[in-house]
C-alpha cells in the first residue's frame, strides 16, 4: 500500500502514521523526521536545512527530492509507504509522480486530514516528542499512558521534548506556508481520483477508524504487543461477550414470558405482509 498522508501542522499526520504503521507494518516516511534527524547529525544536508526549518519556510526541493529518492530506493519501502509531510508543494508532486512511475510503484491513494485552523494551533501547543525513540504525543489529545508510556529504546519513561519550530511565530510561517503551497496539491491528488478527505477533528482512535475505513484497512486489530499485554487484552474482551451471553439469555427469557416484548425487527419478522394478509383474503373468499 502507498499512501500519502496530506494535512497542515498539527493535523495528525504523524500519530495517524505511526498507527497505520503498526497495523500495516510498512514505513512511515517522513520529510520533516529525516531533515531533523539531518541536522541533528550535523551532515551537509542538514546545515542547509536548518535556516529554512527555524523559520518555518519550505527547505528547497532539490534537498527534499535527493532525500525521497534515496529513502524510496530503501528494500522496506518496496512493500509500500505512508509519505508523511511529502510532497509540499507541486513540483514535489510531480516530482513524485515521475519518481514512481519510474520505479512502477504507483500511489494508492492520497488522504487529507482536515482540521479547522484554530484547533491546529492549540494541538501544536500540546505537541511533544520523545528524545530518544522519537514518538510523537499530545498532551491534550494523546498523553503517554499505559505500557505506551515507557520508550522502547530505553525502557525508561518517555523523555518529551517540545521542537523548537512548534514556537508561535514558526507555527504562524506553517500554516500561511501550508495554504499557499501545499493546499494546492488536495486539487491536484482530486482530480487524479486518488484523494479521500476525512474529518480528523475527533479523538486520536476515531480518526484513524476514518483512516482505516477510507483506506479499507482493517481498523479494529490492534497494533503487536508483549505476551503479557495481549492476555490481559484478550481477558478484557472476553468480559462483554459474557455480559452480552447474559443479556441476549435474559431477553430470551422475557420475550417467551411475554410475547409482547419481542423487539421491533423480531416483530417486522412475524407479521405477514400487507400484500400478503390481502392474498390470503382473496384466497378465502374464493373458496367462500
Ligand atoms: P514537519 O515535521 O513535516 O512539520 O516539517 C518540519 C519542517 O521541515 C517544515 O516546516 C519544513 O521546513 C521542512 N520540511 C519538511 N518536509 C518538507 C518538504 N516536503 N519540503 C520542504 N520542506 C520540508
Amino acid at each position: 500500500m502507498r499512501i500519502v498522508l496530506l494535512g497542515a501542522p498539527g493535523s495528525g499526520k504523524g500519530t495517524q502514521s505511526q498507527r497505520l504503521v503498526e497495523r500495516v507494518g510498512i514505513p512511515q516516511i517522513s520529510t520533516g523526521d529525516l531533515l531533523r534527524e539531518a541536522v541533528a547529525r550535523g551532515t551537509e544536508l542538514g546545515r542547509q536545512a536548518k535556516e529554512a526549518m527555524d523559520s518555518g519556510r519550505l527547505v528547497e526541493d532539490s534537498l527534499v527530492l535527493g532525500m525521497i529518492r534515496e529513502r524510496l530506493g530503501e528494500p522496506d519501502a518496496r512493500r509500500g509507504f505512508i509519505l508523511d509531510g511529502f510532497p509540499r508543494n507541486l513540483a514535489q508532486a510531480h516530482a513524485l509522480d515521475r519518481l514512481l512511475e519510474a520505479l512502477k510503484q504507483p500511489l494508492d491513494a492520497v488522504v487529507q486530514l482536515e482540521v479547522d485552523s484554530r484547533e491546529l494551533v492549540r494541538r501544536i501547543a500540546g505537541r511533544r516528542s520523545c528524545a530518544d525513540c522519537g514518538r510523537v504525543f499530545n498532551l491534550l489529545t494523546s498523553p503517554p499512558s499505559g505500557a505506551g508510556a515507557v520508550c522502547p529504546k530505553t525502557g525508561a519513561p518517555h523523555r518529551l521534548m517540545q521542537r523548537p519550530d512548534d514556537n508561535e511565530a514558526t507555527v504562524a510561517e506553517r500554516l500561511r506556508v501550508y495554504d499557499e503551497k501545499t493546499r494546492p496539491l488536495i486539487d491536484f491528488y482530486r482530480a487524479r481520483g486518488l484523494l479521500q478527505v476525512i474529518d480528523a477533528e475527533a479523538a486520536v482512535d476515531e480518526v484513524t477508524a476514518r483512516l482505516a475505513q477510507a483506506l479499507r484497512v482493517p481498523a479494529l486489530r490492534a497494533p503487536k504487543r508483549a505476551a503479557g499485554a495481549r492476555r490481559g487484552a484478550a481477558k478484557r474482551a472476553r468480559k462483554p461477550a459474557k455480559k452480552k451471553a447474559a443479556a441476549t439469555a435474559k431477553r430470551t427469557r422475557a420475550s417467551r414470558a411475554s410475547p409482547k416484548r419481542r423487539s421491533t425487527r423480531t416483530r417486522r419478522a412475524k407479521a405477514p405482509r400487507a400484500g400478503a394478509v390481502r392474498g390470503a383474503r382473496r384466497r378465502k373468499s374464493t373458496r367462500r
